[in-house]
């Protein structure tokens, strides 16, 4: 029995030391919430950042909430009850988490929003992000110089499409937009055929590229039935596909009638394929490997007392506090770029793109 007692002791030594190597450094659990699994660019995330966490030393705690807020809500409530010592938060409403957040506080636990502010709560530590303007910025840019309205060129057609009216970035993306094209607007180089401007009017509520195909349904039978639009300020190429297959239906796409210039985000596979195949004709490469790189680094720094670095500390007020943030720089990609972005980068491979 003795014996017995002794093999069993030394089984449970030998799992212990197997579980400490298993976890070499056990620095606890990080709670990772993310949106939705629709849309590729957060499955990167959520990969990106388990990657990064672990090789730090912790846990990880990964779940997608399929864009419904009370999961999310529920998935962020059981992280902190299993005892995370960090939440890590990309949220589908940004104004729904103050309630749990002021849990998390209580417990001592910390706070990131991830890519999207968090709104109306002062339990918000850092803010993770790429330069949200300069996305806007970007993708109207690449639309003027493409129609060639700075050389003179026009009047041109266009219309608006904002993101989603929850997420605070889909203001900064529209904000950033119009700072390019509304000086154009005003001189009638550029004239928004539908009168539709301003995110409460053209905003598409959670990113959805089915209610964006519907909206420009209406738009080309409303008001193009006579006359032809060429280009269209798209937030996202999830929007982007949905309004190419509008325009499609209708006849664009053709020699005669080539599509419309068609901007995007997050060099996302279908429309970097749709670019190379000159339908869409740009998008915004966000490396996400680098905000979970970023993001990881901060949450060390914080839980080991170090100072984080940050290079933002004016720009995103979540309405109780300036959040401190660190920013990323978004790219632009079109058809003159992408080998050199994408494939450069390591991001994707070309067979990837061209298969
Ligand atoms: C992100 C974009 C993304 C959009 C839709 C935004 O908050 O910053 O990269 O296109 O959500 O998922």
């Amino acid at each position: 029995m003795k014996a017995f007692k002794t093999f069993v002791a030394a089984l449970a030594i030998g799992a212990a030391a197997l579980t400490s190597a298993a976890f070499a450094q056990d620095k606890g659990s990080v709670g990772i919430s993310m949106p939705t699994k629709s849309s590729a660019r957060w499955i990167a995330d959520g990969d990106n950042m388990v990657k990064e966490f672990q090789a730090a030393g912790y846990a990880t705690d990964l779940q997608y909430a399929e864009d419904d807020i009370p999961n999310q809500l529920a998935q962020i409530e059981n992280m902190i009850t299993k005892g995370a010592k960090v939440l890590v938060i990309a949220a589908i409403d940004g104004t729904t988490l103050k309630d749990v957040l002021q849990k998390a506080a209580d417990g001592g636990i910390k706070v990131i929003a991830y890519d999207r502010l968090i709104r109306d709560s002062g339990n918000v530590d850092y803010y993770t992000t790429f330069d949200n303007f300069q996305v806007g910025v970007q993708q109207a840019t690449s639309i003027v110089k493409a129609l060639g309205v700075e050389e003179g060129k026009g009047p041109f057609n266009i219309e608006l499409f904002g993101g989603s009216p929850d997420d605070n970035n889909a203001f900064f993306f529209y904000d950033g937009a119009m700072s390019v094209l509304q000086p154009h607007i005003d001189s009638g180089k550029l004239v928004v055929g539908s009168g539709q401007t301003g995110m409460d009017t053209v905003g598409t509520l959670r990113w959805d590229g089915a209610v964006a195909q519907a909206r420009m349904d209406n738009l080309l039978s409303a008001f193009y039935t006579d006359k032809r639009v060429d280009a269209v300020l798209s937030p996202y190429d999830g929007l982007s596909i949905g309004i190419l297959s509008s325009l499609k239906a209708v006849g664009y796409g053709s020699a005669e009638q080539p599509y419309p210039v068609v901007s995007g985000q997050d060099a996302e596979l279908p429309s970097v394929k749709s670019i190379l195949a000159n339908e869409q004709y740009s998008t915004i490469f966000k490396d996400t490997r680098e905000l979970a790189k970023v993001t990881a680094k901060l949450v060390d720094d914080v839980l080991s007392g170090k100072e984080p670095e940050i290079n933002d500390t004016k720009t995103y007020d979540n309405g109780v506090k300036v959040v401190p943030s660190y920013l990323l720089k978004p790219v632009l990609v079109d058809k003159s770029n992408w080998e050199e972005i994408l494939v450069g980068s390591g991001y994707y491979t070309k067979e990837q793109i061209e298969n």
